[in-house]
């Protein structure tokens, strides 16, 4: 697939964050001419402190990402274009993307880690408290806010698993929005593990700033609630891989990019990490697909110069 063509760099890398940044450092360690654009939209910006990262517990996102920033750059052969990409199409054996603005560039390989935007449900006072007291995931967040009175906001089918696994954390509600019910048997595990069932419709949550207090129900009732756990729909950031026509898989949340277990889409020369190809996802996850991902980049250039070598 790759050819001997001059392209301006090794590796053009989508999206600098978790597992861009990641696949980055590999490539740059491999001493190939990289490439990394990135929109600066980190999937976790809105939360104040990043947990679960080995060695980063609790740290601000925006520090983590700007210490990794300043270790990758500090390698000459890697450069950070702040940029997003509108189009990513096939040129001369490699690629060629097309920017917001400036010059098109063009590399010899590609990888794609432009995450995944989340798509909350549309009640008043959620979107102002994501990252904040409303949350994605217990075990980024859970321990913050432990012991509290916590509830599930169903909005996907994944819902009633999220209201058996957060009263580990603390006494739950389990609010069905009326669209979600548990079956007879998840009742009775929700039963056994004491949490609530709310079957009235969440319309709007309370609380001081981002602090929550209360969810106000249709009825006008109110349930004091100081952490809500939702599950978003998940769709991809960008529409990249679809325009390379790469393969999506479908997932509980959302379709993500299909890749093997190196990080390699169905369209070849053309890898993908982080949450937008995997059903499950973290920023440590991000890190180790972001990292595969590059080798397997790294890989892809090897062959192609091998090939090149023996004519
Ligand atoms: C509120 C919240 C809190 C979280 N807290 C934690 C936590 O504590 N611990 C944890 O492990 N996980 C946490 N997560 C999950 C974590 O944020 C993600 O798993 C992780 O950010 C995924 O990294 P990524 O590199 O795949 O993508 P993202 O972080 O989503 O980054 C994608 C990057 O690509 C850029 N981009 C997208 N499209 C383009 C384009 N066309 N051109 C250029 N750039 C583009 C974006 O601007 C962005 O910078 C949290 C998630 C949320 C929503």
């Amino acid at each position: 697939m790759m050819t001997s063509q001059p392209a301006h760099h090794d590796a053009l890398i989508v999206g600098g964050s978790f597992a861009g940044l990641s696949a980055a450092l590999m490539l740059a360690r491999a001493r190939k001419r990289v490439l990394l654009i990135d929109g600066g939209q980190a999937r976790n910006r809105f939360a104040d402190h990043a947990h679960g990262l080995l060695g980063h517990d609790g740290k601000p996102p925006a520090q983590l990402l700007g210490e990794a920033i300043g270790q990758l750059l500090e390698y000459p052969n890697v450069e950070l274009k702040i940029a997003y990409v509108r189009q990513a199409a096939r040129w001369q054996g490699g690629f060629r993307l097309v920017l917001d603005e400036g010059a098109p560039v063009q590399g010899r390989t590609l990888v794609l880690a432009t995450g995944m935007r989340d798509v909350l449900p549309p009640i008043p006072g959620v979107a102002e408290r994501w990252g904040k007291s409303v949350l994605h995931c217990p075990y980024c967040h859970g321990y913050e806010v432990a012991d509290r009175q916590l509830a599930v906001l169903a909005n996907t089918p994944t819902s009633v698993h999220q209201a058996e696994m957060i009263p580990e954390w603390g006494p739950t509600t389990y609010f069905t929005q009326g669209r979600f019910e548990p079956s007879a048997e998840e009742l009775r595990r929700l039963a056994a593990l004491g949490v609530v069932i709310e079957r009235e419709p969440v319309a709007g949550l309370e609380g001081e700033g981002t602090a929550l207090s209360a969810a106000v129900l249709a009825d006008g009732r109110r349930v004091a609630v100081q952490a809500m756990f939702t599950a978003p729909q998940l769709v991809l950031s960008s529409p990249l891989a679809e325009q390379l026509g790469c393969s999506l898989a479908e997932g509980p949340l959302g379709r993500y990019v299909q890749v093997d277990r190196i990080g390699a889409t169905s369209v070849a020369g053309v890898f993908a990490a982080g949450d937008m190809s995997s059903a499950m996802s973290s920023a440590v996850m991000s890190v180790a697909s972001g990292s595969m991902a590059g080798l397997a980049a790294h890989r892809a250039l090897m062959a192609a110069r091998m090939e090149g070598a023996l004519g």
